[in-house]
């Protein structure tokens, strides 16, 4: 009989840069006919558990997920962690100092931002982002209701982008160390959207250090893009993702219902995290 489920890997909650709760992510998914999502916050697992008990009550399968963002070739690379054991308390406290780090860094930028006379609060940056991890598109928020910029997309163009002189980057692991983390808390190491890099250079080098899958499907892929990273996950044996990314509105266009991964591909990466975590 054909399966009709359907997965979004890749969503971002109120406890990285998006704009929904963990919950309210939960009752869209089932609303829009998933079968299962992946809440996947940048530097973050604080929203897993909450998606998780609103699952439970609404018959939604929550996968545990989180990006982190790596180094590569001066550019930030995002890894996805796959089914990660998220309640370790060391996981915690390793994700705690790198939002630690995204609060000096915040300051940094503000602090740039101040020599060009645009003064915006660390405060009021701290409140939007509310408890989770925070990143430029809380500053990018705070720009907009200054009236800096008059949208989102603006606030990176002008004030924040990578090339702007206000820029500082996060702190970056390489990503054999993200590799390494996403494998002691016994995850699976996906490389999330690779058209955001020259994808091209740093495919073939992750492949070599371990990556186990690449996200295939997602909103700014287009069929070249499909068809190209397919025959690269055909070719190297890995797993195939995908999600769509959605930050509920704050990051564009990318919203749930974008992506409808089928959802024998989820079975795979379970069946890769059963065979590399649970047979030994
Ligand atoms: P950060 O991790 O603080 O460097 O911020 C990166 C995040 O900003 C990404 O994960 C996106 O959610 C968001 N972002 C990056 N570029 C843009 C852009 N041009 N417009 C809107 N959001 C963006
Ligand atoms: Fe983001
Ligand atoms: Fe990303
Ligand atoms: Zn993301």
């Amino acid at each position: 009989m054909e399966d009709y489920r359907y997965c979004d890997l890749h969503i971002h909650t109120i406890f990285s840069d998006g704009l929904y709760s963990p919950e309210e992510v939960v009752r869209k998914a089932k609303e829009l006919g998933f079968s299962a999502i992946g809440i996947a916050d940048h530097d973050a697992v604080t929203g897993i558990g909450k998606a998780i008990k609103e699952g439970e009550k609404l018959g939604i399968e929550v996968i545990p997920a989180c990006e982190f963002s790596c180094l590569m070739e001066d550019k930030d690379v995002h890894i996805l962690g796959y089914l990660l054991d998220y309640q370790n308390p060391s996981l915690e406290s390793f994700l705690k100092k790198v939002q630690d780090k995204r609060i000096e860094r915040a300051e940094k930028i503000i602090g740039n931002l101040s020599k060009q006379g645009i003064k915006i609060k660390l405060e009021r940056v701290l409140e939007i982002a509310k408890n989770g991890s925070v990143g430029r598109p809380h500053i990018a928020q705070a720009l907009l209701e200054e009236g800096y910029v008059s949208t989102i997309e603006e606030a990176f163009m002008k004030f924040i982008g990578y090339h702007s002189p206000a820029y500082v980057p996060k702190m970056e692991i390489s990503p054999e160390e993200a590799l390494k983390i996403i494998r002691d808390f016994k995850g699976i190491p996906v490389l999330a959207h690779p058209v955001s890099y020259d994808f091209e250079k740093i495919i073939f080098p992750l492949i070599k250090l371990g990556i186990l899958g690449i996200e295939v499907y997602h909103p700014d892929h287009t069929e070249y893009h499909i068809n190209y990273f397919s025959e690269i996950a055909k070719k190297y044996n890995l797993l195939i993702t995908g999600g769509s990314d959605c930050h509920g509105g704050r990051k564009g266009k990318l919203f749930m219902g974008e992506i409808k991964l089928p959802y024998f591909h989820l079975e795979r990466l379970k069946e890769k995290k059963k065979q590399l975590f649970l047979d030994i």
